[in-house]
């Protein structure tokens, strides 16, 4: 992913080169800009993390299990609560059948479940499809894995399916498709309609869907996210990713949980013991806990994100930034272009962290194909209102003195 704040690696001391894909590679833009923000002491609504805890009852567990003499090596695929746990809140939430003990995969985040679902099904030359904006593991790590990025591209302000794009990025070297929904950074939520196009494509292609769904229960407004894997036809072919650190807003604990056919689950787990074979035995007991909490909880999770996405929408509204509609996720996109801001997204967001003190992602970095709009920023909305009003605030009198002639004030 190439955007100009991302750190170049340092040039190789002499020798042998060294793997070309990670030496062409810039430092993430998430850490990138958290790093520009403590530096500036700048109110960071870029890298997505909430600045609130989780749960105290999945804490207490996970605190609880450190003292109970469970702390070596915990099974390969997870630990048997949690595994249960992840097969009984797919029955609960949709209808899904899964077996714990042969179709379960706990990793450390969902970063790696991405990673190990990729080198599951992938051979070298082998295609797969992704959907641009993208978030930023998916191109290097298809590509580390000697696969093909076949990307095709989201328009916003809608960001719809362009359908006949996406018919046209399967081919017979196409081995999978690889998406994510709730969707970062967009917000969007795919509706049966585009999921049952999908589940047709790979079908027909007869292909793998590795499914990203960490933000499964961060939607809004009505919206609720559908599993391609409960799409008829899709139990076979899809790795369905979830991931604690968002629905239980614990996004250091890095645990993930991939849901696939037992026919799949053999070449995952194998994939996740070549990377780390297996993750913290006492936090995956806290999300065992996590996941059979009542429907009180889920309610109130997308309750107070909505109205979090509410009180920044419409206060970066009124202060003249474009926002587009936001159905899920933590962020929400605007348009600078309204403000009068004449540069690209990246030199927003460096200078609304070096003059506002407020740090965003410019949205080209979601791309990885030239052309991308460049006046897109994302925000993170996952903050105590107090450190969003702040936030506003500093923006406004920014706005005051940068660009004094924004319509909206
Ligand atoms: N996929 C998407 C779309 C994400 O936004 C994130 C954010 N971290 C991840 C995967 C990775 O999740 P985890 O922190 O569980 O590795
Ligand atoms: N998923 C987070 C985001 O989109 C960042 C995770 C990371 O820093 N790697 O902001």
């Amino acid at each position: 992913m190439s955007h100009a704040v991302a750190q170049a690696s340092p040039s190789p001391r002499p020798g042998r080169p060294q793997n070309n894909l990670l030496s062409a590679t810039g430092t993430t833009i998430f850490t990138v800009m958290s790093a520009l923000a403590n530096q500036h002491g700048a109110i960071n609504l870029g890298q997505g993390f909430p600045d609130y805890d989780g749960p105290e009852d999945v804490i207490d567990a996970a605190a609880a299990a450190l003292r109970d003499g469970r702390n070596q090596y915990p099974p390969l695929t997870g630990v048997p609560e949690l595994r249960q746990a992840v097969a009984a809140h797919n029955k609960r939430f949709y209808d899904l059948d899964i077996d714990p003990d042969h179709e379960v995969i706990v990793t450390s985040g969902a970063t790696e479940a991405i990673t190990a679902c990729l080198m599951a099904v992938i051979n070298p030359g082998d295609e797969v499809v992704l959907i641009e904006p993208l978030y930023d593991t998916y191109v290097p790590t298809v590509k580390l894995l000697g696969g093909i990025p076949r990307v095709v591209r989201l328009s916003p302000p809608h960001w719809e399916l362009p359908r006949a794009e996406l018919a046209a990025a399967f081919g017979p070297r196409t081995k999978a498709i690889l998406f994510n929904t709730p969707m970062n950074p967009t917000g969007k939520v795919f509706t049966t309609a585009e999921l049952a196009f999908i589940a047709d494509l790979v079908t027909r292609h007869d292909t793998y869907a590795i499914c990203d769904e960490v933000y499964e229960h961060l939607t809004f407004d009505g919206w609720r996210h559908i599993p391609l894997m409960t799409i008829p036809g899709m139990r076979e072919r899809c790795m369905r990713i979830g991931s604690a650190g968002k629905t239980f807003n614990l996004t250091g604990w890095k645990v993930g949980y991939v849901s696939c056919d037992r026919s799949l689950a053999p070449n995952v787990a194998k994939a996740h013991q070549n990377l780390t074979f297996t993750t913290a035995p006492n936090l995956q007991r806290g999300v065992a806990v996590g996941l059979m909490k009542d429907a009180a909880y889920f309610r109130e999770l997308r309750e107070s994100l909505q109205a979090k996405r509410d009180l920044l929408g419409a206060g970066l509204a009124g202060l003249g930034f474009g926002v587009l509609e936001s159905r899920g996720s933590y962020f929400i996109t605007t348009d600078v272009r309204p403000l009068g801001w004449a540069g690209d997204d990246v030199a927003f967001c460096r200078t609304l962290t070096e003059e506002a003190r407020v740090t965003a992602i410019p949205n080209t970095a979601f791309y990885a194909q030239p052309g991308a709009p460049d006046h897109y920023v994302r925000f993170a909305f996952c903050k105590n209102d107090a450190l969003l009003n702040e936030a506003l605030g500093r923006i406004e009198r920014w706005l005051s003195k940068a660009l004094p002639n924004a319509p909206a004030r």
